[in-house]
Order: C-alpha cells, then structure tokens, then sequence
C-alpha cells in the first residue's frame, strides 16, 4: 500500500487594510472596512506582512494579544512609498518591543532610497519618535533582486505601473501562491499617455502590449489575486494616468491570467458598502459571462481566505 503524503496545512490571507488612499473611518465603510493597505500572510512557519497601511495597527494589537510574552518575528514588505502603504507602521506595537524581531523589505522609490521611504516620515517635525528609537530588533533592508525568500516562501516580484516606483509580489506557499498587487493601473495607459508624447502611437501600442503579457506571466496561475480595482469603469475614464485599475480590467486580467480567486481591492475613499458590493456584483458577471472558474470577492477588512492545499488523486 502507498503511504499517502501529508497535506502541508493551508496558508491563511488575513487582511487588515482593504482601503485605497486614505483611511474612511465610518458606518458606510464598516462592512469592507476603512483602514488602507495591510494584509498578513501566515506560511510555513512564516508571518508575511504585506504593507504598512492604518491596517497595520489593529494587526499589532492583535499580534500582541496572541504572542503575549513570545518573541514576535516578521517580515514586512512594502510595495512602494505612498502614504496609504506606509502610514501605519509608527503605530505598530510589536515595533516597540525588544524581544521582537522584524524585516522590513522593499525597493528604492523614485528619489529615496528604502531606508529613506521608512525613515523620513518618522523623522522631526513629523511624528515625536523616529525609527531608530524603536526598540525591536529591526532591518531594513532594500530589495535588489526579483526573485528572494523569506523562509520557506519564495517570493518574486514585479515592477508595475504606477507614479514612481511600485513592487507587486507574488508569494509562493507550500499550498498555493497568493499575489499582492494593490497598486496597479492597466498598461492600455500607455495608449492614452501617448498622446502629445515623443512616443508614437506604434511604440505605445508595443510598450503596452509586451508589458500586459510580462504582468500575465508574472500572475499565471495563482491561487489568490489581490488587485487594485479602485474604479467604475466610467470613473476610471477621467482618472486615466492616475496610477489605479478598474473592475473590468481587472477582471480581464485575472482571467487571462487564469487565477483562481480575485480579489477587488484598493476601495476608492468616496465608495461606501453598497457601492463596492455593486462593484462585486458586476464584476462576477464578467467572471460568470466569461464561462471560465474565476471566483471573485471584495476584499474586506477583517477577512480571512485559505488556501488548501490540492488533494492529487493517488495513481
Ligand atoms: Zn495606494
Ligand atoms: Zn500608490
């Protein structure tokens, strides 16, 4: 009789920050909730905090809550330097603590150096304390490289397109890769911004083209996709070049790219519940009118996804 491997326990997606922008504290956001950018990854072995959104601070709480008197150790990845992606971490408890231990990763920005992107905004007049009086074990560390670990997760990265520099990451687990993409505006841009530009409307067209299949590539397959779909498709017609995707082009993306759960994220401030819950609803029939399996779901505050690992039928 074969003896039947043991399934790896599933990697588990919490999201703590499903908001684009800026914080909206608030009854209208309480159901996809309000905090911006933060969600926590936990992976063989590993705690992954992806982003440093207001979300950050109730995942700290709730970090000390359970570790009590246990060392915490984490690695947080940040995507870029907007403020909705790094405004939570001076409030971040478990950053306070000596037994703690925390890496901080990610990618010079477009005129600051990563130290910088983490630094600067704690620094005098900004905030009382700056980074370096926190008292945890911390590295912070810039990216070099496309392809890294974090333990037992390889993680790859991709540049997208958005106003300076922004990572998105795909993480691969040993039940499924989840891929964070919170900022990202579909590459069709190009054809719009080649307007009035030395790029003729051959070359944007190329540019387009080339970037959308290495993005297609970089996703195929994934179990988890988290996407910036901040806009209506009507909304996204006069906020072209703003650096964020829309339903459908997001829909379309993870189809192409044949992921199996989309995830609608980066919720536009002005949108409340049911706005978004609209949003959701159009988007599953694109996914439905497809004829292909994507499942599709708001990402909201609080959440938390799975991803088991597949059963493989014995030969
Ligand atoms: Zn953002
Ligand atoms: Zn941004």
């Amino acid at each position: 009789m074969r003896s039947v491997p043991a399934l790896s326990p599933p990697a588990r997606v919490k999201l703590w920050g499903t908001r684009g922008s800026i914080p909206v504290p608030g009854r209208e956001a309480s159901r996809y909730g309000g905090n911006t950018t933060c969600i926590e990854l936990r992976a063989d072995g590993e705690l992954i905090v992806l982003d440093a959104g207001s979300g950050i601070r109730p995942l700290g709480v709730a970090l000390k809550q359970e570790f009590q008197e246990r060392p915490i150790n984490l690695s947080l990845l940040i995507t870029h330097a907007h403020w909705d992606h790094i405004q939570g971490f001076p409030f971040f408890k478990p950053a306070y603590d000596p037994k703690n231990e925390i890496r901080i990763l990610g990618f010079d920005g477009a005129g600051a150096t990563f130290r910088e992107i983490m630094t600067e905004p704690m620094r005098s007049p900004f905030f009382p304390i700056s980074m370096r009086e926190l008292s945890s074990k911390m590295e912070v560390t810039k990216l070099t490289e496309m392809k890294f670990s974090l333990g037992k997760v390889d993680v790859h990265a991709a540049f997208v397109n958005h106003p300076g520099v922004c990572a998105g990451y795909r993480l691969f687990t040993s039940t499924g890769s989840v891929a964070f993409l919170p900022d990202h505006e579909p590459y069709e841009f190009f054809l719009h911004a080649a307007a009035g530009q030395p790029l003729t409307p051959e070359h944007a067209r190329e540019i387009a083209r080339n970037e959308h299949a290495r993005l297609v590539q970089f996703l195929r397959g994934s179990e988890i996709l988290v996407l910036d779909s901040q806009y209506t498709d009507k909304e996204y017609q006069s906020h072209i070049g703003w650096g964020h995707g829309s339903v459908s082009s997001g829909v379309s993306l993870a189809l192409e790219a044949e992921v199996q759960k989309l995830l609608l994220f980066h919720h536009d401030p002005s949108h409340d519940d049911n706005m978004v819950d609209t949003m959701v609803e159009f988007a599953r029939e694109l996914a439905t009118n497809s004829g292909k399996p994507l499942q599709v779901a708001g990402a909201k505050e609080g959440g938390e996804i799975l991803v088991e690992a597949k059963k493989v039928a014995a030969a």
